[in-house]
């Protein structure tokens, strides 16, 4: 699935082809991904230019003359600019077709993606306003992350992984942050002290920062019909890596599950 270092690489990769591009019209091949497209989507569209593509949390937002289109991933789904008249693929499911003859193309095999529209802020979207923090913010920081977590008697790394509190930690990257912070992913939110949750922030910063440069190499597949940016990992020294020394103390890796998700630790080392 793509987290926000992908989404964030997306962005990267697409924003010098699309930006400054006017929408000459809309192909669309399926009625909607995960919710249906808006109606009319080519009418809406078709001569307005994008002057910019923005990321909020795993949403790319593309700021239009009258609106913003609101794009998810999804689980599967991938943006690249291609030639218009380069065939379609069996999941290329819609095309914004320029002007000048490219196509921003939104393929996506399992669906779960979102095309959507807003005339309004799109940060204020239903979809957007609750979100927490960027991870890369000065409001993500150890005192924040402290306030907000006391009393909390839920797992520290499902606390993390709220996107109401940080967006953009995925299930790899709490269990890598929470390793080199060492503190144990179990233990309650609400017993994590401020020097703790101090350097808890300044790791997660790290830990995504890692992985966007780590997709910076992938930049350029973002446009041409066979270029696929692999989704990229930071050096693991955790995840999936159950019952293998810890790189730190050599004890064996421990695997739990927290909030259904898989959960990768050091009992030595992480409390
Ligand atoms: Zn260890």
């Amino acid at each position: 699935m793509p987290e926000l270092p992908e989404v964030e690489t997306t962005r990267r990769g697409i924003a010098p082809l699309v930006e400054g591009k006017r929408i000459a019209s809309v192909i669309t091949r399926t009625a909607g991904l995960r919710w249906p497209f808006p109606e009319r989507l080519d009418e809406l569209l078709a001569g307005q230019t994008i002057f910019t593509v923005q990321r909020r949390a795993k949403y790319l937002l593309l700021r239009c003359d009258d609106g913003s289109l609101i794009l998810h991933l999804g689980m599967s789904g991938h943006l690249r600019v291609v030639p218009q008249i380069s065939p379609a693929g069996r999941h290329d499911h819609v095309d914004l077709v320029f002007a000048d003859g490219s196509c921003l193309r939104f393929n996506d095999p399992r669906r779960f993606g979102a095309l959507l529209w807003t005339a309004d802020d799109p940060l204020r979207h239903p979809l957007l306003a609750g979100l927490g923090p960027e991870p890369f913010d000065a409001a993500q920081n150890g005192d924040y992350l402290h306030r907000l977590s006391r009393g909390r008697k839920a797992p520290v790394k499902a606390f993390i992984m709220d996107q109401q509190v940080v967006v953009g930690v995925g299930n790899i990257y709490a269990s890598e942050a929470l390793f080199r912070a060492g503190i144990a992913p179990g233990r309650a939110a609400g017993r994590v002290g401020l020097a703790r949750y101090r350097l808890l922030s300044t790791v997660i910063r790290e830990v995504l920062g890692e992985a966007i440069a780590a997709g910076g190499t992938t930049i350029r597949d973002f446009s041409g019909s066979d270029g696929r940016p692999g989704y990229f990992a930071i050096q693991l020294q955790v995840y999936g890596r159950s019952g293998k020394p810890c790189p730190r103390c050599g004890e064996a890796i421990c695997q739990s599950r927290i909030g259904q998700r898989s959960t990768y630790f050091c009992r030595a080392c992480q409390r």
